[in-house]
């Protein structure tokens, strides 16, 4: 049996004929790295191979690695294995990996969306014989509703707490959701807080997207200057003692699990905006087609439940055992940025 192009060992995805990794959760000599996700994007690589526009936000965390930078499209070579960039439209400065050896090409997405955000760049389809795709929405109940309405939604919210003298309290993890948030947030009804995680971020950010302007709440910031205005903050800071001094607020969370009621019930907060980064179920297929692609690997999510379908398609699919996390593991990363002011 011949080596596969892309093999799946306790270190992450390697590929053997060129010796590098894609998205390893180990440390490794080489890594490919599809995005600045903590799950995604991990400690002790040697040598580090991204996107340029993702490359201050891996920093950001990481801080002194051996970083280089490649632009979508661009073809480099190592060991004769070829690897290009496609954008996946995630988060800012994500992307696909496309690996051609012999004539043989897989596509690793990473974590990807179709819906353009107009801030991460546009998904790109690549045709290949293997497409390694996450499936963290991979259940028909997922279903988006663009975002244009999302958006109008999340204004009208604000707008609505404002008249009733309260504070708005919008929860997005700190890397991407956050600054998609704030992207669109309409500044003619209020000021744009932040918490420090998030700030922190979205200055990284601003060097490469048109954002509106932020106030960083610190600890002199008053329960009067909030009133009626919008704070960004990690999810991790819901029943903290930071959330406490906006008292009198009303909560909100923007996310791809806020499709299932409970989840937000159990959360305990006010209302819930579905929105995500990820696709959700006919994205996943929509995405799959374009590929053109035969033999599918799914790689977190309901990778059982979703290549089962799959099958049944006429695909031939399988699952990988990973440790991404998906939507979940943006939610842990910014419990780690959680700063106490
Ligand atoms: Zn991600």
């Amino acid at each position: 049996m011949t080596t596969p192009l892309l093999a799946f060992n306790t270190n992450g995805i390697y590929c053997e004929a060129a010796d590098v990794y894609l998205d390893p959760w180990k440390p490794v000599n080489k890594a490919i790295i599809t995005h600045g996700h903590a799950d995604h994007s991990r400690w002790g690589h040697k040598e580090y191979i991204t996107h340029h526009t993702n490359i201050p936000i891996i920093k950001h965390r990481l801080e002194a690695i051996n970083v280089t930078g490649k632009h979508y499209n661009e073809t480099f070579t190592i060991n004769n294995v070829k690897f290009s960039l496609y954008p996946a439209g995630h988060i800012i400065g994500s992307s696909q990996i496309r690996v051609e050896h012999r004539g043989e090409v897989w596509v690793f997405t990473g974590d990807y969306k179709i819906e353009d955000d107009g801030i991460s760049g546009a998904f790109e389809p690549v045709k290949c014989h293997t497409f390694i795709t996450e499936c963290t929405f991979g259940l028909p109940a997922f279903k988006w509703i663009p975002q244009e309405e999302v958006f109008k939604n999340i204004n009208s919210w604000w707008s609505e707490n404002r008249e009733d003298k309260k504070t708005s309290v919008l929860f997005g993890y700190s890397l991407g959701k956050a600054q998609r948030l704030l992207k669109y947030l309409d500044p003619s009804i209020g000021k744009i807080y932040t918490h420090g995680a998030i700030e922190n971020m979205t200055q990284v950010l601003r060097s490469v997207a048109d954002l509106p302007d932020t106030i960083r709440i610190t600890k002199d910031t008053t329960k009067e200057e909030l009133k009626g205005n919008i704070v960004l903050a990690p999810p991790s800071s819901h029943g903290s003692t930071w959330i406490r001094r906006m008292v009198p607020y009303v909560t909100a969370s923007a996310s791809g699990w806020m499709t299932f009621r409970g989840a937000r019930r159990r959360s305990a907060i006010d209302k819930g905006f579905v929105l995500s980064d990820h696709c959700d179920w006919q994205g996943l297929l929509d995405a799959i087609e374009a590929t053109g692609a035969e033999k599918i690997i799914s790689t977190h999510g309901y990778t059982e439940i979703f290549s089962r379908y799959l099958r049944e398609q006429g695909y031939d699919a399988r699952t990988e055992k990973t440790q991404y996390e998906g939507e979940q593991a943006d939610t842990e990363q910014a419990k780690e940025n959680l700063v106490s002011e």
